[in-house]
């Protein structure tokens, strides 16, 4: 992309009203505009990191055997009268009333849509166990939206929804996501912490949330300070094979970690020793629930068993919010110049900072320099614009892109260009050449 006939709105002031860093890099680096109060338009940057996120989302749950569809946001009310949430989820589910008087509402989950669509088409133990998602936006009511797209109204959410014959089927399904949600936040150089949780409005007995560890998070986070060391790393991991997702939670969750929900300040000082404890705060970036045959027996969701009786399926719903993560993925990425995206989200893997637009040289090696990173499948931004160089650094720096290479008549006379990193600072002279081998 040439910055000249891109649309990054970047903004010189800092944004009054943005209370932490986040929501005011957002707003300065173009990525979301306000159009109400938690709700967002994504402007072209913002958009591109979202849709990386939503990429890794996608790519991570096929390979755990997970099956993509798409459920819409407005939902019948009568749903939700089946299953007993229509009056118990409260004031911050939007109800909507259509022309002919029937009430709807904007989804804030879809328990019963996704029971309703299995009760419909799924009747046997034979076609057990199944796992559907999706990614769309949820709508809730939050009475106080704050913190940018971190705490929206209207923002995007992966849910998926397990649907297996036997608790223990289902808790095999539980595990599998919990290790493809680890995976998954790795990816995007995220860390993660699966914590113990308590299951609010989705209701159910097993729960974890995965918290990034943030001063700003809105969670109170207790830990035993060995889990900040796990790593899940690129393990081949079966997802069939009951053994090893049930180590893989066994290693991750057997350590002390909660939230305030539901610390036990006595249980934490008997297990963890002392120099051991961490009292933080965190963002909720995803939870798993196992909650059997909540929706399923209301609402007739069952299956024949091979012996022919019929059994409501288990089932648990597991959530990511992808919006909510490019927030959090700033809020442990940044510095005081701006945002640092990790290679695996970043919306531009590279920027090129012409000193000189005019100049022959430097618009010639610029060229090249752009068609030779996009050959190798790669996505570079190029400042071609007729700025001063503070101008066009502070930009990049403010995008956070993870390579800046700077072009300039004085370097290529000696046939030099200057690639540098955004997280470390560290610049370096080198042929073109090098500096695209080395980004790519
Ligand atoms: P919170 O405790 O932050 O209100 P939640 O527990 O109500 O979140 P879940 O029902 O578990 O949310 O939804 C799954 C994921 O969706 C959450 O882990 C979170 O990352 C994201 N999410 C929930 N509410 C919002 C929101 N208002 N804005 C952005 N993301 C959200
Ligand atoms: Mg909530
Ligand atoms: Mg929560
Ligand atoms: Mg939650």
């Amino acid at each position: 992309m040439r910055l000249s006939r891109y649309f990054l709105p970047v903004l010189k002031e800092t944004p009054a009203d943005a209370q932490i860093a986040s929501h005011r890099l957002m707003l300065r680096a173009g990525m979301i505009r306000q159009q109400a109060a938690g709700i967002y338009s994504w402007l072209p940057l913002g958009y591109r990191v979202l849709r990386r996120i939503e990429q890794i989302v996608h790519e991570e749950q096929q390979r755990a055997g997970h099956i993509p569809l798409l459920m819409p946001t407005l939902q019948p009310a009568d749903l939700w009268q089946e299953s007993g949430r229509y009056n118990a989820y409260g004031p911050e589910m939007l109800r909507i009333r259509d022309r002919h008087d029937r009430d709807i509402l904007y989804g804030p989950t879809n328990e019963e849509m996704i029971t309703d669509i299995f009760r419909s088409h799924v009747s046997s133990y034979k076609d057990l166990p199944l796992t559907l998602y999706h990614i769309q936006w949820k709508f809730r009511d939050e009475v106080r939206p704050r913190f940018g797209v971190m705490r929206g109204r209207e923002f995007l959410m992966k849910d998926g929804y397990n649907f297996d014959l036997t608790r223990e089927d289902a808790l095999h399904a539980y595990n599998r996501h919990l290790v493809s949600y680890l995976r998954t936040y790795e990816r995007m150089g995220l860390q993660a912490i699966p914590m113990r949780a308590e299951s609010g409005p989705i209701g159910g007995d097993d729960t974890h949330e995965f918290l990034v560890l943030a001063d700003t998070g809105e969670s109170g986070v207790f830990y035993d300070s060995e889990i900040t060391d796990l790593r899940f790393g690129d393990r081949d991991i079966d997802y069939d094979s009951v053994e090893q997702c049930q180590g893989v939670l066994e290693e991750f969750t057997s350590r002390y970690a909660r939230t305030d929900d539901t610390h036990d300040e006595a249980v934490f000082q008997e297990q963890v020793p002392e120099a051991r404890r961490r009292e933080a705060r965190g963002i909720e970036v995803g939870q798993i629930f196992y909650f059997g045959t909540k929706y399923s027996e209301p609402m007739g969701a069952t299956v024949a068993t091979q012996g022919g009786e019929r059994v409501p399926v288990h089932m648990g719903s597991h959530g990511i919010g992808v919006s909510r993560l490019v927030g959090a993925l700033i809020e442990a990425n940044h510095d005081e110049n701006g945002i640092i995206w990790p290679e695996g989200v970043t919306p531009f893997h590279c920027g090129i900072v012409n000193l000189k637009q005019g100049d022959a040289a430097a618009d010639g090696a610029c060229e090249d320099l752009y068609k030779a990173l996009r050959a190798k499948g790669l996505d570079p931004l190029y400042d071609d614009r007729e700025e001063r160089a503070g101008a066009k650094f502070a930009t990049m720096d403010l995008i956070g892109l993870p390579w800046r290479i700077t072009v300039g008549p004085r370097g290529l006379k000696n046939g030099v260009v200057e690639l540098t990193c955004r997280r470390t600072g560290e610049s370096e002279e080198m042929t073109p050449e090098a500096a695209v081998a080395r980004v790519a």
